[in-house]
């Protein structure tokens, strides 16, 4: 059976710790769905949707084993759309573990047949985050080290 694994997140924007996870990822997975979980009524975002999608989307344009959606419903929803058995996470310290733990838990109720598959983040990723990228971003510092494309 083909196994299938949503790699969830606000991916804003997505980082070579995301993409290392994705990366990892494939060794046991057959496909890879990275979610961008938006709601255009929020409006919250600080890289736009579009780009990002369109960013992420190149990244992969050689591995056709990596998907990328944009979804505004529950994870665990958009996981059985997509017959996905797993979801991919990746955990970098013990303030992602005790987040992780409750969606995880959360993720299983609502949908039995889905479970969390967890990567501990490349020591070499451990301090990239997305919101400390768009910190440097929004004050002009050049965060293209942290990124797998070109802003
Ligand atoms: P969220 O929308 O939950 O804040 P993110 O978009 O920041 O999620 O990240 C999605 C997933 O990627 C999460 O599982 C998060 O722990 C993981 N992740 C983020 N940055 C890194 C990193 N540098 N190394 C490993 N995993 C990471």
């Amino acid at each position: 059976m083909k196994k299938t694994a949503i790699f969830p997140g606000s991916f804003d924007p997505y980082t070579n710790g995301h993409h290392d996870i994705v990366m990892r990822g494939l060794d046991f997975f057959d496909e890879i769905v990275v979610g961008i979980g938006y709601n255009s009524s929020k409006k919250s975002r600080y890289f736009e949707i579009d780009k990002m999608v369109q960013k992420i989307e190149e990244v992969y344009k050689d591995i056709p084993a990596v998907k990328v959606v944009v979804y505004n419903e529950l994870t665990s929803s958009l996981a059985k759309k997509h017959n996905a058995n797993f979801l991919l996470r990746g955990l970098r310290n013990t303030t992602d573990f005790e987040y992780e733990n409750t969606i995880s838990q959360m993720n299983r109720y609502l949908n039995a047949d889905l479970e969390t598959v967890f990567l501990i983040t490349s020591p070499q990723y451990a301090a990239v985050s997305s919101t400390i990228i768009r910190e440097v971003h929004r004050y002009g510092g050049n965060v293209s080290e942290f990124l797998p494309y070109e802003v």
